[in-house]
């Protein structure tokens, strides 16, 4: 479980204060899928770079698992959390199998059991491992490079998934097909993932709640029935 408790993050802008995140408090239950909807500019981005620490809390508190992400070791922590962004910056001079080994290699795991792991995620991704493993991300469509980027993410089976527009590149064909992908094994994995988009048709599809932020701030929540029916 992950809670947001009055966070808080503010940006100097030439000497403008920007309130990116004002006084937002959010629950997200563990195997439940979120999607944060909201106008770009809304503080969406901000949340996530919180939750990972790659930015700094301005005020508030955010707990994963009922343990303060301060508290944490940075590098462990981001290892417990795996990270999907738009354009992935998967690294360009490493095969798909070393940029999905990457974070099981640095903790640890044997070459054999990172093998196995590849070979699965890459399955579970509809990839066929023994075409694609050995390949350079320039060598891969924009949909597949999409794939190795949520495979990646998943490799060392993190306690959360943070997932930033991570369609939102994909041609509209593809979306639909990799949505549908997702969300079946998403049914299995029972992942807590906290997704990002503007788009209400994906957060629709997507999501078992939705939370619409609006300048920084939750401004409802509930599942996508209950969104739908909200004046
Ligand atoms: P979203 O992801 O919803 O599009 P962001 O979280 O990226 O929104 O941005 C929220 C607000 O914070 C915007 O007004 C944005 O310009 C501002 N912002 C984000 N990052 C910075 C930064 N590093 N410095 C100054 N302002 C920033
Ligand atoms: P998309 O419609 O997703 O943009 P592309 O047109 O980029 O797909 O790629 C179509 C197919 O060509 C994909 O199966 C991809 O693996 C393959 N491909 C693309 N670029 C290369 C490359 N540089 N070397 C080998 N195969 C490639």
């Amino acid at each position: 479980m992950i809670e947001y408790q009055n966070v808080v993050k503010e940006y100097q802008d030439n000497g403008a204060l920007i309130k990116a995140v004002d006084d937002l408090s959010l629950q997200v239950e563990s195997g439940e899928l979120v999607v944060l909807l909201g106008p770009s500019g809304c503080g969406k981005t901000t949340l996530l770079r919180l939750t990972n620490r790659l930015e700094d809390l301005t005020a508030g508190q955010i707990l994963i698992n009922g343990q303060n992400i301060l508290e944490q070791d940075e590098v462990k922590l981001r290892q417990k959390i795996g990270y999907v962004i738009q354009e992935i910056g998967l690294f360009p001079n490493k095969t798909i199998a070393e940029n999905i080994g990457m974070v099981p290699k640095i903790i640890g795991w044997s070459a054999e059991r990172i093998e196995k792991r590849v070979q699965e995620l890459l399955e579970m991704m509809n990839l066929d491992a023994d075409l694609f493993k050995d390949r350079y991300p320039a060598q891969l469509s924009g949909g597949q490079r999409q794939r190795v980027g949520v495979a990646r993410a998943l490799a060392a089976d993190p306690e959360l998934l943070l997932m930033d527009e991570p369609f939102g590149a994909i041609d509209p064909i593809n979306r639909k097909e990799i949505q549908d992908q997702f969300l079946h094994l998403q049914d299995k994995l029972q992942k807590t993932i906290i997704f990002v988009s503007h788009d209400i048709q994906e957060a629709l599809k997507m999501g078992d709640k939705i939370a619409l932020i609006n300048n920084g701030q939750v401004v409802q929540f509930g599942t996508p029935e209950e969104i739908l029916l909200e004046p």
